[in-house]
């Protein structure tokens, strides 16, 4: 090991402030570097996010940083070298700009739909979305497809705002904490500084999850939970809080649509619509008058929403003056759920019918009886004056668990919809908003609709990914076949307002809505973790046409790693690291912001790039000017913009709006916030201030912003949101019934299904949750395949990203399936012993370990921990490739299905993924377990040729084990 001289040791620490990116949390840190070198990061006690508190992958950033992984030059897949055998040649910059910038203008000016665009786990998408949308191509989307897209719709098209980014609980003031299939890193740091304190308060803490780690461990009380079956949980739990009188009837007659009256006159062509009285209620919304009736219980009568002095019954059947039967949208919801008993939910979900009702008693008495009260003043929607904020003390936190699953999105409906009878949305103790939401339901920005949209040489006509209010927001040809290569916005999918990332390969490689030319990736692993049926995928990379042309002619990887991805490019193009790179968690994307008001925060570089790396925004500001995109020239045609922080300095969204990507430090001499003038020096004070800036509202402001006059004028002033006009908590989803009317054949909107494809948007767009079993349960023999099969993240590495860390292999080196001993005992399994995990797609070779932490019907393992050989300048017998998996080898991205696909054997196939968003139906695979024989290798399989290092990454491995920041000796 070098050794670190004394005067090396002598020189003094600096200490420089950015926001940590070992994960999605975005923690302020504190970076240790000694004459220029990292030597090591800690938290940042003044960032509001953590607090000082930093995790372990955090504190590994060290090793991210000086990785032997780290690509440092851009390469070109060599001549007549194959696409995966990861044979490249270095180029300049110069040469990477010329090959795309000629190509990609070229297909500009024919047919900018042929470059596809898309992105993985960035913070970025309003770059990389104004980049698509000025390039033209409608074919643009970040990961929230494969993600938690059901989490984001499912809430967002319910209460206006989802968990994350955009809200969550409030666990200062609540009571009792439901936690729902939530991953133990998921929103690491922030979350359990919360549930410490939340515990130490003496908060109850639920976990209901079908594997006890992480949160689930600590919690008071574990429910066991079978994986896709959260749906029928929430409906009867929804079921038990109706039938024993639980619900806040206040709040949903106020801040709800409970009270609308539903138009069910089978003859109408509003049927299961509102009914509407045609005046204008001042609201100022053009697009939404808020004129639905209620049936008022004082005068008996159908009064317009709201009216000084009604109340609205809930409950009941009535009929207009003109005859129409009507029932109001709570009665609805009470109709769908009678049947929903607890009784019926244990046979689906494996929870006892008497824990369920004991759960739903204790929400619904916590809500009840332990009110909160605010001396909070403030004023409602219809001008009606408040002098305390109330709250119910009962939160709830979900993510993927819940959401990746092809029913997820009626089960996030649900969710939202119990969260509400709760009387619990953005009130203290319960759900609370984080700006930039709420917003209207559905958010006003939508795909376009036409693909007229789509035009030579010119921007996309419309941004990129919005928020459908019916069909006639779908991103559809006059025939209803897709415009979006990923089938995003069309009749099979949609509400995919995060697109369908993992079903870009198959569709570009079967040429299905049609073939594209380029395609760019940016730290996406398509070839590995992140996609299903990885040696499906693979395969199709490297395919050929009939004319031996590659079916998806060109691949550009942006990534700062040798990953799995970016043995398959053309044009490997090598990123920063976050330490070396400025970055912007904006407002126009996805804020830090709290409860109590906006934030956002940056990134400030803390070290040099290594090499030649560059950062991707750069590399989009440099090829979006060559290309000439009108957002990145002047009217001349020069250069606007000399690098992304100038870009993100003088930006505005509008030529003189005043919104930029930041909302701090606007204006010439940075006094103004939310609006202003672009501020030459606002990257100074971003730096000055720990790179965070934090609006705090007035208090009035700060809670029950569905229906917050001051809020909403607020928000409309500093163009949050357009319109001042209340978001009503949507119980009833009349966005979902128009969908259905027109697979009926009928409704307002004059646009239909194709018949195909009738039947499904019929079912499955019904205006209030139900529940049905995962598309991939209908189409699996469970007989033969009677075990759930899923993965999660573990604290200490995010996604694939730290395989090459040294510090985090120490923790996960390779992964175990977890199986219950009784399920293990049954089948022979000894712990340690190698087994087969197989589902209908496909088999896996894995270790078995025993867990009494999972419900006996599933078996589960770390994500992403399995490496392919030599990915990751990982040696190719580490124990990664060797010992580690991926369960991705028996899930598919695709299932037998009427109405969608055409393979090249003529069956018909649909992708795994949920019909409403296309959220990919991750936790779907059923599987068995047996044991492998004596005679195999006691190693994974499948297995693969191992890939060769790429030009320029480093071949210091013993030196970067060993640790010697500080000697200069990793240049
Ligand atoms: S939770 Fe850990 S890895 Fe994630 S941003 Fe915070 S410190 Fe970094």
């Amino acid at each position: 090991m070098p050794e670190v001289s004394a005067e090396v040791l002598e020189q003094p620490l600096e200490v420089k402030t950015t926001t940590c990116y070992m994960c999605a949390c975005r923690c302020g840190i504190r970076v240790h570097l000694r004459r220029g070198e990292v030597r090591y990061i800690d938290g940042n006690p003044h960032h509001p996010i953590n607090k000082g508190v930093i995790c372990a992958k955090g504190a590994a950033g060290i090793m991210k940083q000086y990785s032997p992984a780290r690509l440092t030059r851009p390469l070109r897949r060599k001549a007549g070298a194959e696409r995966g055998a990861a044979e490249f040649e270095p180029i300049s910059w110069e040469e990477a700009y010329g090959i795309m910038a000629e190509r990609l203008a070229k297909i500009r000016s024919t047919d900018p739909k042929k470059f596809a665009f898309f992105t993985g786990r960035d913070q970025m998408q309003a770059l990389t979305g104004l980049f698509a949308r000025q390039f033209g191509t409608p074919n643009y989307a970040a990961h929230g497809g494969f993600c938690s897209v059901n989490m984001a719709a499912g809430m967002i098209y319910t209460i206006g705002g989802s968990f994350w980014e955009f809200g969550g609980p409030d666990l200062a003031r609540a009571k009792l904490f439901v936690m729902i299939g939530t991953a133990e890193d998921h929103h690491s740091n922030p979350l359990k500084i919360a549930i410490s304190k939340f515990k130490r308060d003496g908060g109850r803490f639920i976990s209901i999850n079908p594997v006890r780690t992480g949160y689930s461990a600590i919690a008071d009380e574990w429910v066991p939970i079978r994986p896709g079956t959260d749906g029928a949980l929430l409906l009867a739990l929804t079921h038990e809080i109706i039938h024993t009188g639980l619900y806040d009837r206040a709040f949903l007659a106020r801040y709800t649509n409970a009270g609308y009256l539903i138009d069910l006159d089978p003859n109408s062509d509003r049927y299961g619509l509102t009914v509407q009285a045609a005046v204008d209620t001042g609201h100022g919304n053009p697009n939404h008058a808020h004129d639905e009736l209620w049936w008022d219980r004082i005068s008996n009568a159908s009064v317009v929403n709201h009216t000084p002095g009604a109340d609205p019954y809930l409950a009941g059947e009535f009929t207009l003056p003109n005859g129409a039967p009507v029932k109001p949208a709570f009665q609805l919801l009470m109709d769908r759920v009678k049947d929903y008993t607890p009784e019926w939910a244990e046979g689906i979900t494996g929870i006892p019918a008497a824990t369920i009702r004991r759960l739903a008693h204790e929400m619904g008495i916590t809500a009840r009886d332990e009110k909160i009260e605010l001396p909070i003043a403030w004023t409602d929607s219809w001008g009606v004056e408040h002098e305390t904020v109330t709250g119910n003390p009962v939160a709830f936190h979900a993510m993927r668990g819940l959401s990746a699953h092809s029913n997820g999105f009626h089960t996030i409906r649900a969710l939202a919809i119990l969260m509400s009878l709760l009387g619990t949305i953005d009130r203290p103790g319960g759900f609370r908003h984080k700006a930039p939401f709420p917003r209207a339901i559905p958010p006003i920005a939508k795909p376009p609709n036409s693909p007229d949209a789509v035009k030579p040489d010119t921007p996309l006509a419309g941004i990129v990914m919005g928020w459908p209010g019916g069909p006639e927001h779908l991103f559809v040809e006059d025939d209803g076949r897709p415009v979006r290569i990923d089938k995003a916005f069309s009749w099979e999918y949609p509400l995919a307002v995060h697109g369908l990332m993992h079903n870009v390969i198959t569709n570009a490689w079967r040429g299905d809505p049609y073939r594209i030319d380029t395609l760019m990736i940016f730290m996406a692993n398509m070839a590995w973790n992140s996609t299903m049926n990885p040696i499906e995928t693979r395969r199709m990379l490297n395919d050929r046409d009939e004319n031996g042309e590659y079916r998806i002619p060109f691949i550009i990887v942006s990534d700062a790693f040798q990953s799995e991805m970016t043995a398959f490019a053309d044009l490997v193009l090598p990123d920063t690291t976050y330490l070396e790179r400025h970055d912007v968690m904006s407002m126009l994307d996805r804020p830090i912001s709290e409860f109590s008001g906006p934030c956002d925060s940056v990134r400030i570089p803390v070290v040099p790039p290594k090499g030649e790396c560059k950062p991707f925004q750069d590399v989009l500001i440099e090829l979006g000017t060559r290309l000439r995109l009108p957002v990145f020239v002047n009217a001349d045609g020069s250069r606007k913009f000399r690098d992304y922080p100038d870009f993100i300095v003088n930006f505005e969204t509008e030529p003189g709006s005043g919104i930029g990507f930041l909302a701090g430090w606007r204006g010439r001499d940075g006094a103004k916030s939310m609006r202003g003038e672009p501020n030459p020096n606002q990257w100074e004070m971003y730096a000055k201030n720990n790179c965070v800036f934090q609006y705090e509202l007035p208090r009035s402001y700060q809670y029950m912003r569905n229906c917050n006059k001051g809020y909403h004028e607020w928000a409309s002033r500093t163009r949050l949101r357009r319109y001042s006009d209340p978001i009503l908590i949507q119980i009833y989803s009349e966005v979902l019934q128009k969908f259905r009317l027109a697979a009926q054949g009928r409704g307002p909107s004059k646009r239909r299904p194709p018949p195909a494809l009738a039947k499904r948007v019929e079912t499955y767009f019904d205006p209030l949750p139900f529940y049905h079993a995962p598309l991939e349960v209908h189409a699996t023999d469970s007989t033969r395949y009677p075990l759930a099969a899923i993965t999660q993240r573990p604290m200490a590495m995010y996604h694939s990203w730290d395989s090459q860390n040294a510090w985090l292999r120490q923790i996960h080196t390779h992964n175990y399936l977890f199986v219950n001993p009784r399920l293990a005992a049954e089948q022979g399994i000894a712990d340690g012993d190698w087994i087969w995990v197989e589902s209908m797609h496909g088999k896996v070779r894995c270790m078995c370990r025993y867990s009494e932490a999972v419900e006996p019907g599933t078996v589960w393992t770390w994500n992403a921990i399995g490496k392919a050989p030599g990915a990751w300048r990982l040696a190719p017998d580490a124990n990664e490739s060797r010992n580690g998996f991926l369960l991705n080898h028996v899930i598919s991205d695709e299932l037998p299905a009427t109405g969608g696909s055409s393979t090249a054997n003529g069956a018909q196939t649909i992708s795994n993924s949920d019909p409403i968003t296309g959220q990919a139906g991750w936790y779907d695979v059923r599987v068995r377990i047996y044991k492998a024989g004596a005679e195999e290798p006691q190693e994974t399989w499948p297995r693969f040729e191992p890939m060769p290092s790429l030009p320029g990454v480093s071949t210091a491995r013993r030196l970067w084990q060993a640790f010697v920041a500080g000697t200069g000796e990793w240049k």
